[in-house]
């Protein structure tokens, strides 16, 4: 009967701590969101919803490829390629648009990584 048998709960994974894992292996203390650990976001600043409200006034929520409606706000250059989250560097793109550029940039951080 192996649904009976009893398990030991999980500890948390980080060293020393010995509250138990709820989250990942890890407690509640020691569980970091992945928006945190991800290299698409570790530099994302904590103002990051304020800059892509005005962004999103500054264009007028237009697209900055195609002049179509865009709410998405985008990194012209991506952070993953050294833009930053500069005003300069934010613009309201459409899905459209997005879906593509997010395309290219993916096909290049793969090719990165060979
Ligand atoms: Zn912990
Ligand atoms: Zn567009």
């Amino acid at each position: 009967m192996i649904g009976l048998v009893a398990r030991a709960p999980k500890k948390c994974l980080t060293a020393g701590c010995r509250k138990p894992a709820t989250k990942k292996g890890k407690c509640d203390e020691h569980h970091v969101p992945w928006e945190h650990t991800s290299p698409r976001n570790r530099s994302r600043p904590a103002n990051a919803a304020t800059l892509v409200r005005r962004a999103r006034r500054r264009d007028r929520e237009r697209c900055y490829l195609c002049g179509g409606p865009g709410r998405i706000v985008d990194h012209v250059i991506p952070v993953a390629e050294g833009g930053t989250w500069d005003l300069s560097n934010l613009a309201c793109i459409c899905d459209a648009c997005h879906a593509l550029k997010s395309q290219g940039e993916s096909a290049r951080g793969r090719a990165r990584q060979r």
